[in-house]
Parts: C-alpha cells; structure tokens; sequence
C-alpha cells in the first residue's frame, strides 16, 4: 500500500472542496487529509478516489461520498474517546475517518465479502477498529451503551434497538426514507421517552435491509 505525495495532493484538492461545500471542522477536514481513500478502492480507482463522488465497491454497495462522510460525522459531534457504533461498515472509510477523530469504533456490515475484505483491510492499515458481521438493526447489544450511533445506510424509521443502545445525551445519525431519496435525520437522545429528531437536507443511500431482505 503506497501513499505518495501524489496521492496526497490529490487528497488536499479533496479536501479544499468538501471545505468549499461547508464543512469547517478542521478535525473532520484533518481525517479526511489523513486517511488515504484510495486504498478502499481497486488500485486502478486512484483519480477516482480523489473524487468528491460515491463508487461501487462490490456486492450492489457503495463507499460513501465524501461530503457526505464529512457531513454525518459533523452532524455526530464525535468526541475524542466517544464509543460510536457504525451501522454499515461498506469500505471502511468511515470508520477510519471516525478512528482518526479520536472515537472507540465498532462497526457492522451484513455482507459477508464486504466484511471479510474490510477487516483485512483494516488490520493492514493498522487501525485498532472492532469489526462484526451481522444485521445492523440488532446493534451489539453485548457492547452497548454507545455515545453515538451513525447509520450509513437508509432506513425506513428510527431502528428501536439501536435507540435503546444509545446512552443518555448520545445522538444518532440516521437517513430516514423509503424512496428514491432520505432526509438526513439527527436524534438525540435526552431520556429514555425523550426523543428529539432533527432534519438536516435530503442525501441517497442504499437501503438498510434486515436479515431476510435481499
Ligand atoms: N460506511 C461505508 C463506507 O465508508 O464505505 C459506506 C456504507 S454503504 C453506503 C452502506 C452499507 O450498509 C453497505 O455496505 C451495506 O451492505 C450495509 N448495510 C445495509 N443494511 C445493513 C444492515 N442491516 N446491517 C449492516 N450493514 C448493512
């Protein structure tokens, strides 16, 4: 795994745009100078890489869009040492942007290739991420609580077990919708029954699928 000076400018280039798009935290900004993005993808992906755009990564999936990336963990207000659950680990790219904002991740990923490649991935890189394959709406309850939860993935409403996996005063970040297109949806978790939603646009994702859906 190569990460040259070319690939670092052309991250910089990457950087200066999602900046251009509204994001100003200079911590976001410095994970995402740090985490060499072309290494998720197929070596002959480079200038793709660089792109401000999603791509497919196999298995019907996508890496996210870097504004995209930066916007959600925005929206999380990650705090250094914060254990964060990922619902939909893809790539692994955000879980290494989060890892390098300082959080504790877990993450969780229902396509077995994906996952298998990911984690090897990530062990090469040297990243201390805790990956696991399962359904993302069950969470890893034997891990919980959590001070935030960031789905990456559509779903159709809030996942209620994940609700519960999240400590009082955490938030999770979630893109709720069934059709075409979801509206980017904060909660932040105030009590128990003390739910506040808040929508910050409209984003596409792929769906969150449950066990059984294919
Ligand atoms: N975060 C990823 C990255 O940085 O590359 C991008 C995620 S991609 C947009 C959405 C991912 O969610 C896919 O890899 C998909 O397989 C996964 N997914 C969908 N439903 C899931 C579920 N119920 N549990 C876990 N993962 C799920």
């Amino acid at each position: 795994m190569n990460d040259s000076y070319r690939h670092k400018g052309l991250r910089k280039k990457l950087v200066e745009q999602v900046r251009a798009k509204g994001i100003r935290n200079e911590e976001i900004l410095n994970a995402l100078q740090a985490v060499p993005r072309h290494f998720f993808l197929d070596s002959s992906f480079v200038e793709i890489a660089y792109q401000d755009k999603p791509f497919p990564i196999g298995a019907g999936q996508t890496i996210s869009q870097p504004y995209t990336v930066a916007f959600q963990t925005e929206l999380l207000q990650v705090e250094k040492g914060n254990k964060v659950l990922e619902v939909g680990t893809g790539s692994g790219y955000q879980a290494c942007v989060l890892a390098e904002m300082g959080a504790r991740v877990f993450t969780i990923e229902r396509h077995h290739s994906l996952y298998r490649k990911t984690k090897q991935l990530l062990n090469e890189m040297k990243y201390s991420i805790k990956l696991f394959y399962g359904d993302g709406y069950e969470g890893l309850p034997a891990f919980a609580p959590f001070d935030r939860i960031l789905v990456t993935a559509a779903a159709p409403q809030v996942p209620r077990k994940l609700l519960d996996q999240l400590k009082i005063g955490g938030m999770m970040v979630v893109p709720l919708g069934k059709g075409d297109t979801q509206i980017m949806t904060r909660v932040v978790k105030h009590g128990d029954d003390e739910l506040e939603k808040q929508e910050f646009g409209n984003f596409r994702f792929v769906p969150m699928l449950g066990d059984k859906e294919r």
